[in-house]
């Protein structure tokens, strides 16, 4: 039932994650609560880290896409670990800055950056700007030579590879408000314009295919594609691309059907692929970022609720209601996400009901799951949604003006806030 080894039943029969009873922390923090577990982040680091130094003699650093879960105590556990940070907004970038992130060590995405984000972008001196299209592209150069700066840049590329995911999520191919095709010459074009700028330097390549995939085999193709492109770069102006990003997307276990690939698989694959071609196009081996969000935040995190009533419809579906829904987790809204959710007061009992999981919003499309195994439940019971440490703190919304719930931080049977909860105070602060 359980899909994390962080997660444990305790000896009251609860549901603990980290070492700390969940019963208690929603005794503790209310709900709906945010939990995430500080050991699961760094082990997920480290894994990556390890990997890179496994199969790629080091030559490489992992990014965090900080868009999957980001506030300044996850930046400070980003940091620590000595991985990078993606942010595509000025909002994340601020949060990054604002605890001292190191700056040569983030990456800007975004396919139309505003100018303001552009010109903080530069004051802070970032590793990268991800140039998405043309238009960014001049508009760099300029703001750049106004203020007296040089912009390391990379591009987003469309490798043109599908991966096999929710086709919201699928941004690898032509078809992709993201990034520049190669197809149509888009891509060589673009490199060619920024190698003759003064105030840009061309630093890499960039490509992200998607999300939530499990099959490597689209990353090692995307891998070859990237790579077969600095080979005709360097063939058409002299000019050796130096750093590769391939982006992230790597699959998480949301529900006991999904076994996602080790990403010791997926570092061995991508670097042989890497050697190999490289060997072959005669290129120097590239230095590699990769940019894990999901796998990083997701497995860390779950959400508890209360429950508040309990609809059995004869013959037709019980509908368990609880304290939180759509505004804090929008996945199954957008797009019908699955996940596992657990009677955290009542752990050791068996799942032994199909219910559906309702939100308190005025939208019947305001569910958590449908058709999910759970435990005899009833009102006041503890909820717990797996998985929930990605996309969703970060998409949360205050539809309905509901206020958003706080963050906790476990780890070696300890907790800490980490985020307050907001109040309805907090609602109308910006309200004139
Ligand atoms: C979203 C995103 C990521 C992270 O994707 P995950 O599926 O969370 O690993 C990495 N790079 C870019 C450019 C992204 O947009």
């Amino acid at each position: 039932m359980l899909l994390t080894n962080n997660l444990t039943v305790n000896e009251q029969g609860h549901l603990a994650i980290g070492g700390v009873d969940t019963v208690e922390l929603a005794r503790e923090y209310g709900t709906p609560l945010y939990v995430m577990d500080e050991g699961r982040i760094r082990l997920a680091c480290r894994q990556f880290k390890q990997s890179i130094d496994n199969y790629y003699g080091g030559r490489g650093i992992a990014h965090y896409a900080s868009k999957a879960f980001c506030c300044k105590e996850m930046c400070r556990i980003i940091a620590d670990e000595g991985l990078g940070l993606d942010v595509v907004s000025i909002g994340e970038l601020y949060t990054a800055m604002s605890v001292n992130f190191p700056p040569e060590r983030i990456g800007f995405h975004g396919n139309n950056k505003t100018e303001e984000e552009l010109r903080y972008a530069l004051e802070c001196s970032l590793g990268h700007i991800i140039v998405d299209n043309l238009t960014e592209l001049e508009t760099l150069d300029r703001i750049a030579g106004e203020m007296g700066k040089n912009a390391r840049i990379m591009f987003r590329v469309k490798p043109g590879i599908e991966a096999h995911t929710h086709e919201f999520i699928m941004t690898g191919q032509i078809d992709s408000k993201f990034g520049l095709a190669l197809e149509n010459g888009e891509a060589m074009g673009a490199v060619k314009r920024a190698l003759a700028m003064k105030n840009v330097t061309l630093g890499g390549l960039h490509c992200h295919i998607g999300s939530q995939i499990f099959d490597i085999d689209p990353f090692v193709m995307a891998a070859d594609v990237m790579l077969h492109f600095i080979a005709d770069i360097k063939e058409q102006t002299g000019y050796e691309v130096e750093e590769l990003n391939l982006g992230g997307g790597f699959g998480i276990k949301y529900t006991e059907q999904e076994n996602p690939s080790a990403y010791d698989l997926y570092m061995q694959k991508v670097s042989d692929k890497v050697k190999n071609t490289c060997a072959a196009l005669k290129l120097k081996q590239p230095y590699i970022v990769i940019e894990p969000g999901r796998s990083i935040a997701g497995p860390a995190g779950i959400t508890l609720y209360q429950v508040g009533s309990v609809k059995k419809i004869p013959g037709v579906r019980t509908y368990v209601s609880i304290d939180g829904g759509m505004t804090d987790n929008p996945r199954y809204a957008l797009y019908q996400s699955r996940y596992e959710a657990v009677c955290a007061n009542k752990a050791d009992a068996p799942r032994d009901q199909t219910v559906t999981i309702a939100g308190k919003c005025c939208e019947s499309g305001d569910l958590i799951g449908k058709d999910m195994p759970l435990q005899q439940v009833e009102p006041g019971d503890i909820l717990a949604v797996l998985a929930t440490g990605a996309y969703n703190y970060s998409m949360a919304s205050h539809y309905n003006r509901i206020p958003n719930p706080a963050v906790v931080m476990v780890k070696d049977g300890t907790s800490r806030l980490i985020i307050k909860r907001e109040t309805p105070e907090d609602l109308i602060r910006c309200d004139l």
